[in-house]
């Protein structure tokens, strides 16, 4: 079969720019699914970021497994709470929009050395007292308004 120059350059031209309209193609998939996983990184973040800042923290203390006090955790609120039980005593001390045991006389002293949590799910454990003291985040109507704000 015969094919003059001209008609072989505009066939190979033909093939040629195909090419390279494929490898632009998958280059732009390429950038597509990066912009897309950049986007959904950076939503996760702000996601998270909002839940922290606009999120409402509480300080949980528990006692033989019945809720003994909760209270809102915020910068400037502080409270020295004494718990006395049959098993002895704790002084729990919140503050600075954390909380800390700063004293007890429990045999272990576990409690006392976990110092100072601020973070949410953050526990501090006292065993020999039955006494937990939790960071939980806000109520379901919070978690509501974090999400409206990441949509
Ligand atoms: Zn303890």
């Amino acid at each position: 079969m015969f094919i003059d120059k001209t008609e072989y350059i505009k066939y190979h031209h033909i093939v040629y720019s195909k090419t390279v309209g494929a490898e632009n193609l998958k280059r732009a998939d390429i950038i597509i699914v990066l912009i897309i996983a950049a986007v959904a990184a950076a939503g996760m973040a702000v996601t998270k970021i909002a839940g922290m800042e606009s999120g409402k923290k509480y300080v949980e203390i528990t006692v033989e497994g019945r809720l003994y006090k909760k209270v809102e955790l915020t910068k400037g609120y502080s409270e020295r709470v004494k718990v006395e039980t049959d098993h002895g005593h704790n002084i729990i001390y919140i503050h600075d929009g954390g909380v800390q045991i700063v004293e007890s006389d429990c045999r272990d002293h576990i409690c006392v050395d976990t110092g100072f949590i601020d973070k949410n799910g953050q526990m501090i454990v006292c065993l020999p007292h039955k006494l937990y003291v939790k960071i939980v985040s806000g109520n379901e109507k919070d978690k509501d308004e974090i999400d409206a704000v990441s949509q």
